[in-house]
């Protein structure tokens, strides 16, 4: 079945009209970054061009071919700057208007029929490395910020590298004929159809990858105690469900140190609330400092946190928990005295298949101890002795 070309091109920029639309209206929701806005500007530059295309031999040649020729490539370029500006990458305007300018000019030099192979070659080798560029910048993505829906993008836009490159390669050898619509070769509106389709796609894809990072925040913010940055109780809960189900750590060592501030309820009521609040988090930023990128701080609630170490034993644990009390007292010089100590209790668990509750419950016997021996020290959790 012959396709007409003109009808799909058409259709192309109906349904980028619609998409662009779509992406002004995500970014209007005001819940995600401004790169949405590039997107919904792409799809609305990708609808003029293919306009323009579809209307060739009936308006102006420097309309319906550098213009729009143009203005498509602008369409791919912004969405570059879109992915880019979402990954809070630098945006390079110059380029952009740069790389605008020399195609512009390069079209005008390629007039009429005889110009038609070198146009191609040209557009299509400027649209395959912005696409390439696109693939990059999402798999880059997919890598550092483990976005699903960036390798749905990735993967998206990775065909037409390759088409464009071939579609490239065939004209600059000529084989591409002397007109865009002069076709009668059928698979050429199976092509245009399939690429409006991917036209929806990436539409979809991008929306959903800003979705998917808003989502991931929501997530994130929900797993943190506002005031400190630490994990809450209930991240610390999800951690060590996804931990302990994994095999790699049977049999593995692990410590868990309760840390509770002394006489915190008298701190805040000489020095005041606010106070209080900052000696929580100056001990979160003197805990931070001491523990490696795997280790976890928790706020358990109050002046109370826990501090995960994987793969850590006990004497070790012990040293960590020393040096966290010395950062401690080291950060807390410049407050004005009584200066706050900490009591903190140790205890080597086993992580695998174990419930907060039971290992907290290890440590919170030492930490007790700890207060009962007169604070400021630390205690570790003595092992049971058969009997
Ligand atoms: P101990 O040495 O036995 O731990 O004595 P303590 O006074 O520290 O007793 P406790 O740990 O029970 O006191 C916790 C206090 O922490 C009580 C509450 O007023 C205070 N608190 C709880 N949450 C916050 C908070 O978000 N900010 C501030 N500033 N204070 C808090
Ligand atoms: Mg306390």
């Amino acid at each position: 079945m012959f396709l007409d070309l003109r009808t799909i091109f058409i259709t192309g920029a109906l349904t980028c009209f619609i998409i662009g639309m779509m992406q002004f209206a995500t970014f209007a929701t005001g819940r995600f970054s401004r790169s949405p806005i590039w997107w919904g500007a792409s799809s609305l530059c990708i609808g003029f061009g293919l306009l323009g295309t579809a209307l060739r031999g009936e308006i102006p040649d420097w309309i319906s071919i550098q213009m729009a020729n143009t203005v498509l490539l602008a369409g791919c370029l912004l969405l570059l700057t879109g992915i880019r500006h979402f990954a809070g990458r630098k945006l390079y305007w110059l380029g952009f208007g740069c790389t605008l300018a020399t195609i512009w000019a390069l079209l005008a030099l390629m007039p009429g029929v005889q110009g038609y192979p070198k146009r191609v070659a040209v557009f299509s080798l400027a649209t395959m490395l912005c696409d390439a560029a696109i693939v990059r910048e999402a798999a880059r993505l997919a890598r550092t910020e483990k976005l699903r829906s960036a390798w749905l993008v990735a993967l998206l836009f990775a065909p037409t590298v390759v088409i464009y490159g071939v579609r490239g390669l065939l004209a600059a050898f000529d084989h591409v004929g002397t007109e865009l619509f002069a076709s009668d070769w059928a698979p050429v509106g199976w092509l245009a159809g399939t690429g409006v389709a991917f036209i929806i796609l990436r539409g979809q894809a991008l929306l959903l990858l800003a979705a998917e990072r808003s989502n991931e925040a929501l997530a994130t913010l929900a797993q943190r105690d506002p005031l400190t940055g630490a994990m809450n109780r209930s991240g610390l809960e999800k951690w060590l469900a996804r931990r302990s189900g994994g095999a790699r750590q049977a049999g593995q060592p692990a410590s868990i140190l309760l840390v509770d501030i002394d006489h915190f309820k008298r701190l805040n009521d000489t020095l005041g609330h606010a106070a209080g609040d900052e000696i929580l988090r100056l001990f979160t930023d003197a805990v931070r400092g001491q523990l490696r990128s795997g280790d976890i701080l928790a706020r358990q609630g109050g002046d109370e946190f826990a501090i995960v170490l994987p793969e850590i034993g006990a004497d070790e644990a012990v040293r960590v928990a020393e040096r966290i009390r010395s950062a401690f007292r080291e950060a807390a010089r410049a407050l004005a005295p009584p200066a706050p100590t900490l009591s903190i209790g140790v205890a080597e668990v086993e992580l695998r298949g174990r419930g907060l509750e039971a290992l907290l419950a290890e440590a919170d016997e030492a930490l007790y101890r700890a207060k009962r021996l007169g604070r400021d020290r630390v205690q570790v959790r003595v092992a049971p002795t058969a009997a």
